[in-house]
């Protein structure tokens, strides 16, 4: 299943299942919003034509407790910034009031002197976890995958000593467009990650190359903490990180998920 989230002048917020059509997205029909975000969106009972996703106000297509982050899980990438291959999955946190939709824009802090992009494949979490077991079935627990850009203003994670500010300012957590089960990277499918600044390649990475992949990385989170539904996992960026200016059109892609595109302009 493949899903979005927009917002509809008639209805608000809307889940809608998306399905491809001649190379495009399109969202066809309403869907039942997932549990921890009922709260705000419209139910099912409405009706709208289908349309395609670039037609669409999209919104981001998550609504998590906590944004669980991977940091240095790309060999080549730990080694482009000088820092050493982690022993354990390293974890940081980015706040849900980071969260900003596919084509919002990316604000950039006038505190900060160097703000990155960082493409990333991010998890779903479907159902509660914790403490998952060596031997158990982690498929049920995974909604599905996304596409995110950890944002980060570089200066300041090295400055700081603690990421959360560098990470965490509004708008710094770019996700969609859209939610899908039907690509499998934990299961040994790997999909290919590519980003382009102003149409440029910067990072083409495989999920293949994680250092800590997908199993290892949700079994690790759940002996430390509580996994609830609807909390989004960023597993880490490849190499090709770099700085924008403002004005710089960023584009994601990954396999199966379609393209995360913003915009960065200064706060
Ligand atoms: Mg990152």
């Amino acid at each position: 299943m493949r899903y979005c989230k927009f917002l509809s002048p008639a209805h608000g917020r809307v889940y809608a299942i998306v399905e491809e059509r001649d190379g495009e997205l399109w969202a066809v029909r309403p869907m039942p919003a997932p549990e921890e975000d009922r709260a705000a969106a419209s139910s099912t009972q409405i009706e709208f034509e289908p349309r395609p996703l670039k037609e669409l106000h999209l919104l981001a297509p998550v609504n998590p407790s906590k944004i669980l982050c991977i940091g240095r899980n790309y060999r080549d990438h730990a080694a482009e910034l000088g820092n050493e291959v982690p022993k354990e999955p390293l974890l940081f946190l980015k706040p849900p009031s980071s969260l900003l939709a596919p084509g919002g824009v990316i604000r950039m802090p006038a505190l900060s002197k160097r703000v990155d992009y960082e493409g990333e494949l991010g998890i779903v979490i479907g159902r509660r976890c914790r403490n998952l077991g060596p031997d158990e079935d982690l498929r049920p627990y995974v909604r599905g995958y996304t596409i995110v850009n950890d944002v980060t203003a570089r200066d300041l994670q090295k400055s700081d000593g603690q990421w959360t500010r560098g990470k965490g300012f509004d708008t710094f957590c770019p996700v969609g467009p859209i939610v899908s089960d039907e690509i499998d990277p934990a299961g040994g499918s790997p999909v290919t990650l590519t980003t382009r600044l102003n149409g440029a390649i910067q990072q083409q990475g495989s999920t293949s190359d994680l250092i800590f992949p997908i199993a290892h990385l949700l079994r690790y989170i759940t002996t430390a903490m509580t996994l609830e539904p609807g909390d989004l996992i960023p597993t880490g960026t490849p190499a090709g990180v770099g700085p924008v200016n403002p004005g710089d059109r960023i584009q994601i892609q990954i396999d199966g998920l379609g393209v995360l595109e913003n915009i960065f302009q200064p706060s």
